[in-house]
């Protein structure tokens, strides 16, 4: 017949309203580990980076949700530094420590090198991600959307068995619309969960950097990137194309503030002048089409140094959550940020010209 279902997104109505289930989830689901936040934000992220922005359903599987649960916890693993003594690895769990936590805690004891170089070694990894997988088809999918006694399956239908699940239609688009606010509403109950587990106050004492621990700061090892930044650039600024005296700096082309995840083409080499004054304002179209032609232009070499330094990159969810990051503003009416001059340009519709 050959007649296609059309696609509504959401009413303005509609979102809110999921955004009120969002909170009720947070303020009066059951939580005896950190395994449902850890999932909401899987979700929230997916659906950046794997949707088309239009109201339609999404397919996600058991193994996409526990990459993201692995990307999370990594860094949950390492022992809270404390002043006094040795620190510990947090609770994460009310009686005895999560499952996920320890079967990480495992890889990660035997890696000097980080994530990005252990999923490198894909053996290993591939059964890091099934058993995680695993853990996530048994406790927080089928649990998530129980409220005391009643199921409120707003997100993907509660079939309650296997491990793929259907986003129901307008959901990815209220997560991509929503990511920002979701994602902080999600770490600040987590970060007050963590606190209020006994087992861990002892070590946490009086520390206010926990927030900070838990989900990182764009300071990470953006060293690593470096070489091939340099290489590629000449040792020139990805913004103003002066050269640079000295080493430059890393910048994240979509600010970290707006989405903090690390994929390798995320990443510019720029003058430390520059990338201050950008901040965390969104560049503007003609640094945008300078980003899309460095990522063809350099493809190969991009891509190769990503995978000999076990660096995570996928350039479809790049260019998914560049497209994302530009739509929003172009709703918001915010201002983009230009080398060329003081004035800030108002976003508009051009990026989707640019967005390959
Ligand atoms: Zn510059």
């Amino acid at each position: 017949m050959g007649y296609k279902l059309s696609i509504q997104t959401p009413s303005a109505e509609e979102q809110l309203q999921f955004l009120h289930k969002i909170q009720r989830l947070l303020d009066e689901g059951q939580f005896t580990s950190t395994y449902k936040f850890a999932l909401l934000i899987a979700l929230a992220d997916l659906s950046v980076e794997k949707s088309d922005g239009s109201g339609a359903e999404m397919v996600l599987n058991s193994r996409e949700i526990a990459e993201k649960f692995i990307q999370l916890y990594w860094r949950q693993v390492i022992p809270f530094p404390v002043l006094k003594g040795e620190g510990g690895i947090l609770f994460q769990n009310t009686d005895h420590q999560a499952a996920i936590i320890n079967r990480i805690t495992t890889d990660y004891s035997q890696t000097t090198c980080g994530l990005m170089s252990w999923m490198g070694n894909r053996a290993e990894y591939r059964k890091l991600v099934t058993d995680v997988a695993g853990t996530v088809r048994d406790m927080p999918l089928w649990r998530l959307q129980r409220i005391g006694n009643q199921i409120d399956d707003f997100l993907y239908e509660n079939i309650g068995r296997g491990g793929e699940i259907t986003l129901r239609s307008g959901v990815a688009y209220c997560m991509r619309q929503f990511h920002g606010q979701i994602i902080s509403m999600v770490q600040g109950v987590w970060v007050q969960w963590i606190r209020k587990i006994r087992k861990n106050q002892k070590l946490l004492g009086q520390s206010t950097d926990l927030a900070d621990f838990l989900f990182g700061s764009e300071r990470n090892a953006l060293s690593s990137y470096l070489p091939v930044l340099q290489d590629t650039q000449s040792n020139h600024c990805f913004y103003c194309k002066q050269e640079i005296k000295g080493s430059g700096e890393v910048d994240h082309f979509i600010p970290w503030s707006r989405y903090p995840v690390d994929l390798g083409h995320n990443f510019v080499l720029a003058h430390k002048s520059c990338n201050g004054s950008k901040g965390s304002v969104l560049a503007d179209i003609p640094h945008l089409e300078h980003w899309q032609e460095r990522n063809e232009q350099y493809g190969d070499a991009l891509v190769d140094f990503f995978d000999d330094n076990g660096l995570v990159h996928d350039l479809p969810s790049s260019n998914a959550i560049v497209s994302w990051a530009y739509e929003q503003a172009e709703h918001a009416g915010a201002h983009l940020w230009s080398s060329r001059s003081c004035d800030l340009m108002v976003a508009d519709h051009s990026w989707s010209q640019v967005v390959g």
